[in-house]
């Protein structure tokens, strides 16, 4: 597969190859950036800035609109390339670019509506003009488990508010970022504006452009580790940062949960992408009453998703993206089987080729297993009993994280009401899914700063600026 990337992209020079999880098999080869090539896409970027930042909010909004359209035509390509570097089943990789269109659409309607606000000073002796403006040039790093997602959720906002970008995809999927840079360049957005930097040296490279004096603001989704090293290095200029980083969400079921509509929820919750998601229930807690019934019902329902190469359409659970994150599931497993948990479905990795791990169910897991307290990022789900809404609430924010928790109760006043005391930026009440372009998706705790999405992830790529005056 060859192919070739849009704006400031760099092209040439030495190359490394991209795998399908499914196979181990080659599927292209993409340019190895060095630091210097990546501030040569800044330099781009800054070039690209002005006239962007000048242009009618209108145009960026056609222009959004356009790739918006591109995009949708374009699905199945998309879905395919996600699904051949990533791993995904196909139908998980279709909902993706879905997704992921959804953004460059939310966002071509929120171009023209980024807000000012003019106010008497209360002393009277001004006016307060407030307008929101573009922070500039903008360095944007993702993860591999929602490669074109991720990316049009800072793209479509920082080019909505009139800044340009460096975005630098991972190292698992870069393919999918130099294939949606193309489809920018085709639906006109200008040359420099939106550079996509591959690399297999994140480490220099995202640090040599944070410290580009041009550059204003670091845009991360990953781990809440990685993230935190970035968080230092964005102190050193005192860049903007919005951070999107690691969950932990707790999956609760209460007394009076309707137990047929939590299953659905939790199967949702659980293996989208595989398990792969920062938002995937990564902790059940199920109340007594209904424990036996829910604890069935799931594993019944594990038992039965086909697991196989996400180009197969029977395929319900692809691979997970390399063998590091088997190896990884295979521990937490075996920690929480040597602590007491039992397997009641799945628990092993099927022979190879690929990094496949069986859908797994754990019951009886102890409070201090590992798999409650570290991301899965798998398709494992441990159960833990619990006696009432107390200690159900109490497990689930005893964690550093804070992304996202779910709660199902057929009293809509209690699911509210607990969902309150959740301490998540957001909480699914009677359903498996939160993501929506039109909601304000981001963590509290280690989870994150920042909102993407929403009104609020436009405002993230603006700075606020006053002036006093008197007329
Ligand atoms: P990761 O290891 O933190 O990597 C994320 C990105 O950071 C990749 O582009 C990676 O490049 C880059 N990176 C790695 N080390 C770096 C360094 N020292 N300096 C600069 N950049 C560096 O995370 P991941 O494994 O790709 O993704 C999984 C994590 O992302 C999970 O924790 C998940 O919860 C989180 N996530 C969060 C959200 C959210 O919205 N909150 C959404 C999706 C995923 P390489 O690929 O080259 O290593």
């Amino acid at each position: 597969m060859t192919l070739t990337a849009a704006g400031s992209a760099v092209r040439g020079g030495a190359g490394f190859a991209v795998h399908d999880p499914a196979t181990g098999e080659v599927v292209g080869t993409v340019p190895d950036a060095t630091a210097q090539q990546a501030l040569a896409a800044v330099d781009a970027a800054v070039a690209a800035g002005p006239a962007w930042a000048a242009a009618a909010p209108r145009h960026r909004s056609e222009v959004l609109r356009r790739a918006f359209e591109l995009l949708v035509a374009r699905t199945d390509e998309v879905a395919a390339l996600i699904t051949a570097e990533n791993g995904k089943a196909a139908a998980d990789a279709r909902a993706e670019v879905a997704y992921a269109a959804e953004f460059l659409r939310w966002y071509s309607e929120e171009a023209v509506r980024v807000p000012g606000r003019l106010s008497r000073a209360p002393g009277g002796g001004n006016e307060v003009l407030v307008r929101h403006r573009p922070i500039g040039v903008v360095a944007l790093v993702t993860p591999w488990n929602f490669p074109a997602a991720m990316a049009t959720r800072k793209l479509a906002p920082a080019l909505a508010a009139g800044c340009t970008a460096v975005l630098k995809p991972a190292e698992q999927t870069p393919l999918t970022a130099l294939l949606l840079a193309d489809l920018l360049t085709e639906a006109g957005v200008p040359a420099g504006a939106v550079g996509v930097v591959t690399t297999s040296s994140p480490g220099p490279v995202v640090d040599a452009v944070l410290h580009h004096p041009a550059v204003r603001m670091l845009s991360f989704t990953g781990s809440t580790e990685v993230g935190k090293v970035l968080l230092r290095t964005a102190a050193d200029r005192v860049l903007k940062c919005a951070m999107e980083l690691g969950g932990n969400a707790p999956f609760l079921v209460l007394d009076d949960a309707d137990v047929d509509a939590a299953l659905e929820g939790a199967v949702v919750a659980k293996m989208r992408n595989g398990g792969q998601a920062c938002t995937a229930a990564n902790r059940f807690y199920v109340d007594r009453r209904v424990a036996g019934e829910f604890t069935r019902g799931l594993v019944e329902r594990m038992a039965a998703v086909r697991t196989g190469p996400g180009s197969d359409p029977a395929t319900g659970c692809g691979p997970l993206v390399d063998r590091a994150s088997v190896r990884k599931v295979e521990r937490l497993v075996a920690d929480a089987v040597a602590r007491g948990a039992r397997v009641l479905t799945g628990g092993e990795a099927p022979a190879g080729p690929g990094s496949f791990y069986l859908p797994t169910v754990l019951a009886d897991v102890p409070p201090g297993a590992a798999v409650l307290r570290e991301e899965v990022f798998g398709p494992v789900a441990p159960i833990v009993v619990v006696d009432g809404e107390e200690e159900a609430v109490a497990a689930a924010n005893d964690t550093a994280h804070g992304l996202v928790s779910y709660v199902y109760s057929k009293d809509l006043a209690r699911a509210l009401r607990v969902g309150e005391r959740l301490e998540a930026g957001m909480v699914a009440v009677n359903r498996g899914l939160v993501s929506d372009p039109a909601a304000p998706f981001g963590g509290v705790k280690e989870s994150g700063l920042g909102r993407e999405g929403s009104s609020e992830g436009l405002l993230e790529y603006t700075e606020t600026t006053y002036l006093a005056t008197s007329w």
